[in-house]
């Protein structure tokens, strides 16, 4: 498969999950399971109060830590938030944000989206930038237009040099937690269209060299067909990514897909 130069990448976002004492366990079984997987990049993304003790077991490990929401503020009056440099201070090198949950159960918004991916950047995060239609947006026809709203909402003010440093992850949202995995053949047509969005915003070299992964009831035997498709550059994964013999297999069948 020719990945034209994008590195795939496999991320773990544990969502609300995982005991410090679980989260260690997780992360230890996974450092024997997944190793000489130079081919794709893996991230897993724990609560904010495992980040610490997992940065710990993950030193000398090709594994990479991630956060999975930040503030934008750097330091001050703003009870119950992190910022990027705590992130970073944590050990964390990449940040999930804009994630459908965010959006739906905490009201984020195109504005904050933007102005947390800047302050990720800023702090000298990977932004892993969530986008994705509801099922009645999809049913309706509208989920080019949802998405083309939410990449132009998120990189208000962006430069190409920017764009180039994040990740975008295309989660349909009827496809999160529901076992209804989109068909690769859904996914592909519309990370062809993100990456035609992102080419007329930012010109094509940005556009070809952005990493897309796709969302949504991402196992191990789906992985491999999804990342066989053009513009599919890995998987954010939720459920799959709590256990470590299910994640790692999903990298491993990642990792097929790239050695030809
Ligand atoms: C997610 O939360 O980003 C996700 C894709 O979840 P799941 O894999 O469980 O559908």
């Amino acid at each position: 498969m020719e990945f034209m130069n994008r590195k795939p990448i496999i991320a773990g976002n544990w969502k609300l999950n995982k005991t410090i004492k679980e989260a260690i366990e997780l992360v230890t079984l996974l450092k024997r399971l997944i190793q000489d997987t130079q081919s794709v990049d893996v991230v897993v993304c724990p609560v904010y109060t495992a980040l610490s003790d997992v940065s710990e077991v993950l030193i000398e490990s090709e594994i990479k830590l991630g956060a999975q929401d930040l503030y934008w503020e750097e330091k001050g009056a703003f009870t119950g938030e992190v910022s990027g440099s705590l992130l970073k201070d944590a050990g964390a090198s990449y940040v999930i944000i804009g994630h459908s949950e965010r959006r739906q159960f905490f009201h984020e918004t195109h504005e904050t989206v933007n102005k947390k991916t800047k302050a990720a950047l800023k702090a000298g995060l990977i932004p892993i930038v969530c986008v994705g239609e509801l099922l009645k947006e999809r049913e309706a026809g509208q989920t080019f237009e949802v998405i083309q709203r939410q990449l132009e909402g998120a990189f208000v003010n962006f430069s190409k040099e920017e764009i180039q440093a994040l990740v975008l992850a295309y989660e349909p949202v009827w496809a999160i937690g529901t076992g209804k995995v989109a068909t690769p053949q859904q996914a592909q047509e519309v990370h062809a269209f993100i990456r035609k969005e992102i080419a007329k915003m930012f010109g094509a070299e940005t556009a070809t060299s952005l990493r897309i992964q796709y969302g949504g009831s991402v196992k191990a035997d789906n992985i491999a067909d999804l990342m066989r498709e053009a513009d599919i550059d890995g998987a954010l994964v939720g459920g799959a990514s709590l256990d470590a013999n299910g994640f790692a297999d999903i990298v491993r069948n990642a990792v097929s897909v790239t050695v030809k």
